[in-house]
């Protein structure tokens, strides 16, 4: 019997798949990719993010993505954050997680002030405490900062997911602690990128997920045109992974499965 996988960050409602999203999912499942979390950018493709849900099999996740201060305009974010709780309550159904919300530290501080996005990212962590459900987070050069914000604040009781690690294999240990889940991507099919593999190698079975991050991300191996990244890439991750760990294939599916499901509660 093959091992089933899931999916832990996978853009699935953005365009890149509007015309071919059914035979992307095809695709997934041939390659028992059976169950992804579909995390949101912005208010304004909420909806989208929503449609995107397919029961037993896609979950979502609601959220303000930091990249999203780029061009949402103030008036669209201060809506987004107040009506977030309420829709996610309206979707209970299929929204698992808050997200993905974050500290994104590359984004220009003229043009995203910082204090900005700790503001809008702790507006969702309690968001997240309040209906304890768990956050996805996007953590680019800003690992001890939001390491020290959260721990500063309720959170919900099953924390949530660090998407695409990039903390490196020092931080492992705080994150872990603190409950959080690190998931890793494509990233780490590279072998210059010492930080995520390094930090693959360090991460505790209870504590990994596998994602592929789609469209973004396109794993090293993976020959594909229009180099979109796809849900049917992952076994190239979880592979990876395992190689990395010195673990089967068969032990990083079982596990990384196990843990996604009882993080976001797939029925
Ligand atoms: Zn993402």
């Amino acid at each position: 019997m093959t091992t089933l996988l899931v999916d832990a960050h996978c853009h699935l409602d953005l365009p890149a798949f509007s015309s071919d999203r059914d035979a992307v999912w095809e695709r997934a499942r041939a390659r028992h990719v059976t169950r992804a979390v579909v995390p949101s950018v912005r208010p304004d493709t909420w909806r989208a993010t929503l449609d995107c849900a397919l029961p037993r099999e896609r979950v979502v996740a609601l959220g303000i993505h930091p990249h999203a201060l780029l061009t949402l305009p103030r008036a669209a974010l201060d809506r987004g954050l107040k009506e977030l709780a309420a829709t996610v309550q309206a979707h209970r159904d299929r929204v698992v997680a808050i997200g993905e919300c974050g500290l994104d530290a590359s984004l220009d501080p003229a043009i995203v002030d910082p204090m900005l996005q700790r503001q809008v990212f702790l507006a969702q962590v309690a968001v997240a405490a309040a209906l304890d459900l768990p956050l996805v987070l996007h953590v680019v050069r800003s690992h001890a900062l939001a390491l020290t914000l959260l721990r500063s604040v309720p959170l919900p009781s099953r924390r949530g997911m660090v998407h695409s690690y990039s903390g490196g294999p020092d931080l492992v240990r705080a994150w872990t602690e603190l409950g959080f889940h690190l998931s890793f991507s494509g990233a780490i099919t590279r072998p210059r990128a010492r930080s995520p593999i390094d930090s693959a190698k360090a991460v505790p079975d209870h504590r990994m997920l596998v994602e592929t991050d789609s469209p973004d991300q396109l794993p090293t191996g993976v020959d594909r045109s229009d180099r979109r990244c796809e849900p049917c890439d992952l076994p190239v991750i979880a592979q990876s992974l395992a190689t990395l760990r010195g673990q089967t294939l068969e032990h990083v599916s079982q596990v990384t499965t196990d843990n996604a499901c009882a993080l976001f509660g797939f029925r």
